[in-house]
């Protein structure tokens, strides 16, 4: 049998009418661009993510793009962000002509290693984007540290962690300056096409951002600063405004999926004794360790993807 990674027609089917209805009131309304339902989504979110400001934008890339922006990124300044991420977090630090700065990842969470950060701050450091890779938080605390030390901004890359919490009970997204977010349909709240959403709780960024989102107009046609077309469609936020109240019980069997998954290969005996770095028997498979889950929260790890490491690939597939 073949299961396929993401059924997004299986999801359809079970929201189909509320969708349906969501995009003929777009359709009906004309209103395409910013408006009602990007407005009601942003408060929804806001509440969803515990945060102060909402602010809807064209994809997760752009959310980071904008969020560089908003901090004044200049040529030459260096972030700091982990090797291993979807492209989209270092390649929005290039296209600003600054300089990512790659820190190596921890084998067991694939998140960046906080514990190798200093020895890569210069006097060009600027900021750090932590990367919530696979629905999984890094270690906000020892990174939010060094970041007061050094007076550098942390640009939050959720773009796979919608709703992960912390180990204090935080929300990803909402602990840094700036919390960056992708609607892309496989994240596990996707819209019907591309968006994004930044978030933060410092109103001077959060005007910021509204203001580069609209070429940096404010009012509208008085440009004091150049921002670019970073907005949201209004039917994008439709879809988003009927998925999100099912977002967490999404993540509740996302959440069992993950459990059953480790349970066979557990009972199976494959399971590699977990947080192990080195593989015993090369048959085994290395499980995602869910760091918090000894915190007792609901969200520790959304499981956007659940990932294991082998050291025989090709076999195991087979
Ligand atoms: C998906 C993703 C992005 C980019 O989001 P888009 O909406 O596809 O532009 C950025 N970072 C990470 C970690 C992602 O998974």
């Amino acid at each position: 049998m073949k299961v396929p990674l993401l059924d997004l027609k299986a999801q359809y089917k079970t929201i189909k009418p509320e969708i349906d209805a969501a995009l003929i009131r777009t359709a009906e309304s004309q209103n395409l661009i910013l408006g009602q339902e990007v407005e009601q989504l942003e408060k929804n979110l806001a509440a969803y993510l515990d945060c102060k400001h909402a602010i809807g934008v064209s994809s997760g890339t752009d959310a980071l793009l904008i969020a560089l922006m908003a901090i004044d990124l200049k040529p030459e300044d260096e972030v700091i962000l982990p090797t291993y991420s979807f492209f989209a977090t270092a390649g929005v630090v290039s296209r600003l002509n600054a300089k990512p700065v790659f820190i190596d990842s921890d084998p067991v969470t694939f998140n960046l290693d906080p514990e190798k950060i200093k020895s890569l701050i210069t006097k060009k450091t600027k900021a750090i984007i932590p990367v919530h890779l696979y629905g999984q938080s890094c270690e906000m605390d020892k990174i939010m540290e060094i970041a007061n030390e050094y007076d550098l901004k942390v640009i939050e890359d959720a773009a796979q962690s919608i709703g992960t919490q912390y180990k204090d009970g935080r929300k990803v997204g909402n602990i840094g300056h700036i919390g960056c977010f992708s609607f892309y349909p496989s994240k596990n709240l996707g819209c019907f096409g591309d968006g994004g959403l930044v978030t933060t709780n410092d109103d001077t960024l959060a005007e910021k951002l509204r203001i580069l989102r609209v070429h940096g107009g404010m009012p509208k046609y008085y440009h004091k600063i150049i921002g670019g077309n970073f907005r949201i469609d209004a039917i994008q936020a439709a879809v988003l405004n009927v998925k999100l109240p099912h977002l967490d019980s999404w993540t509740k069997r996302r959440q069992e999926n993950a459990g059953l998954y480790t349970k066979l290969f557990t009972e199976n005996g494959l399971a590699e004794t977990e947080g192990k770095l080195k593989f015993d028997d090369k048959n085994k498979v290395l499980l995602p360790e869910p760091v918090y889950k000894k915190y007792n929260l609901k969200y520790y790890h959304i499981y956007n993807q659940y990932v294991i490491r082998v050291e025989n690939r090709d076999e195991l597939r087979k």
